[in-house]
C-alpha cells in the first residue's frame, strides 16, 4: 500500500482536501487530529512531555494545551524538542492505522512534513496552496484568532515556493468546485501509481 502525505500551509485547506479524498473512498489519517488524542492519552507521551515542559502540562491528568501552546509558541527550540516527542509516536500510530485499511493508497494529512525531513516516508506529497491572504482570513474566521497570530504561526512554516518544488502534485485551493475537480483528477493518478 502507496502513502501519499497531504500538507500545506495553515489555512490553505488541507482538511478540506482531505475531506474530498476521503469522499472519493481513501483512507485519511488526519495527524493533528491524531497527535491532540495520543498527547492526551497515551502514559508514556505525558511522562515524556512533562519532563520537557513541566507537571503543569497536565492538569489532574487532562492535557493542558493552554500551556502547551504558549511554551512552544515563541520558543521554536522547545517545539522542536516537542515534536521529536510527539512525531515518533504519531508514526508508530500511523503505521498501525494504515496496516488496517484496504486502499490502493492511503492519505496521512500533516501540517508539517518538510520542516521535520519526513519527506522520504511518503511515495508522493500532495501540496495544497491558496494565498496568503485568504489562508489568514479563513484562519481568523474559523478560530476567531487574530491575524497576527496566524501570520506569527506561518513564519515558521516554509513559504509554498520553496514546498512547491518538492511536492509531486500541487492543489490550488480557491475555488472549492475547481479543487474538487484537482482532487479527481490527482485520485486517478494516485490509483494507477
Ligand atoms: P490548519 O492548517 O489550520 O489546520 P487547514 O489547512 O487544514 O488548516 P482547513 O481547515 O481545511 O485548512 O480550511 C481552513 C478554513 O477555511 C476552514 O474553515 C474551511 O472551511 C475554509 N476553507 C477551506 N477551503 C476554502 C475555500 N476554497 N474557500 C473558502 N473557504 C475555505
Amino acid at each position: 500500500m502507496k502513502i501519499v502525505g497531504l500538507t500545506g500551509g495553515i489555512g490553505s485547506g488541507k482538511s478540506t482536501v482531505g475531506a474530498m479524498f476521503q469522499a472519493l473512498g481513501v483512507p485519511v489519517y488526519n495527524s493533528d487530529v491524531q497527535a491532540k488524542i495520543l498527547m492526551a492519552e497515551s502514559k508514556e507521551l505525558q511522562e515524556d512531555i512533562r519532563g520537557l515542559l513541566g507537571a503543569e502540562s497536565y492538569e489532574n491528568g487532562v492535557l493542558n494545551r493552554t500551556f502547551i501552546a504558549n511554551k512552544v509558541f515563541k520558543d521554536k527550540e522547545l517545539l522542536q524538542a516537542l515534536n521529536r516527542i510527539v512525531h515518533p509516536a504519531v508514526r508508530q500510530h500511523f503505521l498501525q492505522w494504515a496496516k488496517k485499511q484496504n486502499a490502493a493508497y492511503v492519505i496521512q494529512e500533516a501540517a508539517i512534513i518538510f520542516e521535520n525531513n519526513s519527506v522520504d516516508f511518503y511515495d508522493k506529497i500532495i501540496l495544497v496552496t491558496a494565498p496568503k491572504e485568504d489562508r489568514v482570513n479563513r484562519v481568523v474566521k474559523r478560530d476567531q484568532v487574530e491575524a497576527k497570530k496566524v501570520e506569527d504561526r506561518m513564519k515558521n512554516q516554509w513559504p509554498d515556493q520553496k514546498k512547491e518544488e518538492v511536492s509531486d502534485f500541487v492543489i490550488h485551493n480557491t475555488d472549492l468546485e475547481q479543487t474538487l475537480k484537482e482532487v479527481q483528477r490527482v485520485h486517478k493518478i494516485l490509483l494507477k501509481m
